[in-house]
C-alpha cells in the first residue's frame, strides 16, 4: 500500500502539471497497471531489433517495473546501435547462434521474442531451455500444434510465458469489459471486428508464407479473433469463414489478403468479422447487447484508442501500449500478479486454434466446429 500511498502523494504534487488528471483517471491508471506494486525489476533482453522491437524498447525508457538489460540479433551494427542508445553491456548481447548461453547471466530474466512469426516456436523453446521466462510477440506461432508445443516446453522449464497482446491493458478496452462483466450492455448478442490494412513493400517477410505462416488474418486479423474472445467473454464453439482475393500476383497461394470469418459463442452471440491486407483505416470493434452497446475505432492501434458506449464518450486516458504492457508483465512474471484479461500462453494457443479452424473453413466452406 505504501507505493499506492507515494504514488498518489506524488500524483497530488502534479496536479499543476496535470490538471487533467481526474479521479477517474486515477481508478484507470490503478486498474491497468501504471499504478504496479513496487518491487524487483523484469530484466529483459530483447530478441529481433526491427521496427516492433524498437518501438517496445523506446516505450521501456518509462516503465516502472521492467527494464532493457539484453538484446539479441543477428546484425553487429544493431547491437553497437542499441547499446550506446539503451546502455547495455557488451556480456548481455547475443546472436542466433549463441543466445542459448543466456542461461549463464544472471543479469537477464526474461526473453521478448519479436522475430516473424515463424520463427518464433525455436525462439521461444530455446530462451524457455535456457531457463528465462519468455514474452512472445502475436501471433505466438504459426499454429495450434507449435503453439501447444511452445506451452508444453515453458511448462517443462517451470517459466512463465506470456503472449504481446497490449490491448488486455488498455484503459478503454478494459472499461468495456468491465461495463459487460457487470451487466450494463445486458445479455451479449453481437460483435463486430474489422482489422486491416493496406501492406506495402511486396517483398516484406509478411506476404512470405514461410515466414508470416499465412496473411493477414496471422498478422491483424488476430486483433478481431482475440477481441471477439475478451468483449464477447466466451470462447467460440464454431467458426465459418470466406476468402477472397484481388491481387493474386502481391498475395501469393498461402497468403491470405481478405477473410471474412464468423464465430458462434455457446449463448447465442455472434461475431462477424473482417480481416485484410488491402484496406487502409479499418480498425473498428463494436459490441452489441440488449441494454446497450459499445465500439472503439481506432480499437487496436497504437492509439490512442477512441471509444463510446450508449452512455457516452470513453475518457480514460490514453498511456504508451507498451509501457503499462511491461510493467504489467513485470509484475505477472515476479509478483504473480493476475491481468483482467490473460495474456499466457494458453490464450495464445487459444486464438491459434480459432486461426486453425478459419483456415479450415476457408478450404471446406463448410461450419468448423470447435472446442477450446
Ligand atoms: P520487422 O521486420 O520490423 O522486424 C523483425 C526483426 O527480426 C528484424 O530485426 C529482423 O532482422 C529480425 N529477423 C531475425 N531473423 C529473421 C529472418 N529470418 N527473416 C527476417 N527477419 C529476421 O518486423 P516487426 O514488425 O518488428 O514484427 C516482428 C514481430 O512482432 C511479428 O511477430 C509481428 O507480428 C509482431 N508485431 C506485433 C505488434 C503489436 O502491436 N503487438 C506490432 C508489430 C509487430
Amino acid at each position: 500500500m505504501n507505493s499506492r500511498r507515494n504514488f498518489l502523494q506524488k500524483l497530488a504534487a502534479s496536479v499543476v502539471t496535470f490538471p487533467l488528471l481526474s479521479s477517474e483517471a486515477i481508478a484507470c491508471m490503478e486498474q491497468t497497471g501504471s499504478m504496479v506494486q513496487d518491487g524487483p525489476p523484469l530484466r529483459v533482453a530483447i530478441m529481433g531489433l526491427g521496427s516492433y522491437g524498437t518501438r517496445v524498447a523506446e516505450a521501456m525508457k518509462d516503465c516502472k517495473r521492467a527494464r532493457l538489460t539484453g538484446v539479441i540479433s543477428g546484425t553487429p551494427a544493431k547491437i553497437t546501435n542499441w547499446q550506446s542508445k539503451y546502455n547495455i553491456p557488451e556480456k548481455n548481447c547475443y546472436n542466433y547462434e549463441n543466445f542459448d548461453r543466456i542461461k549463464d547471466n544472471p543479469d537477464i530474466d526474461a526473453v521478448y521474442v519479436i522475430t516473424p512469426n515463424a520463427l518464433h516456436r525455436e525462439h521461444v523453446i530455446r530462451a524457455a531451455k535456457a531457463g528465462k521466462h519468455v514474452i512472445c510477440e502475436k501471433p505466438m506461432a504459426l499454429n495450434a500444434k507449435e503453439g501447444q508445443e511452445m506451452v508444453d516446453a515453458c511448462k517443462k522449464a517451470n517459466v512463465k510465458l506470456l503472449v504481446g497482446y497490449r490491448m488486455h491493458f488498455e484503459p478503454k478496452t478494459l472499461e468495456i469489459i468491465r461495463m459487460r462483466k457487470e451487466g450494463e450492455l445486458g445479455k451479449i448478442m453481437f460483435f463486430q471486428g474489422l482489422s486491416g490494412f493496406a501492406i506495402g513493400d511486396p517483398g516484406q517477410w509478411r506476404l512470405k508464407k514461410e515466414l508470416a505462416g499465412g496473411g493477414a488474418l496471422m498478422d491483424i486479423g488476430i486483433y478481431s479473433i482475440n477481441g471477439a474472445r475478451y468483449m464477447v467473454g466466451e470462447e467460440p464453439v464454431w467458426v465459418t469463414a470466406q476468402e477472397t482475393k484481388t491481387d493474386p500476383e502481391k498475395f501469393k497461394p498461402g497468403v491470405d489478403e481478405t477473410i471474412q470469418f464468423q464465430l458462434g459463442f455457446p449463448s447465442g452471440a455472434v461475431a462477424s468479422c473482417l480481416s485484410t491486407y488491402s484496406m487502409n483505416n479499418l480498425d473498428r470493434f463494436f459490441l452489441n447487447g440488449t441494454k446497450g452497446f459499445a465500439e472503439l475505432q481506432p480499437s487496436t492501434g497504437y492509439g490512442p484508442i477512441k471509444g463510446r458506449t450508449n452512455k457516452g464518450e470513453l475518457t480514460q486516458p490514453h498511456m504508451t501500449h507498451q509501457t503499462v504492457q511491461m510493467d504489467e508483465m513485470a509484475a505477472i512474471i515476479m509478483d504473480g500478479k493476475q491481468p483482467v484479461v490473460s495474456v499466457d500462453g494458453e490464450e495464445g494457443l487459444r486464438d491459434l486454434k480459432i486461426i486453425d479452424a478459419i483456415y479450415e473453413a476457408v478450404k471446406s466452406g463448410k461450419k468448423v466446429k470447435l472446442t477450446i
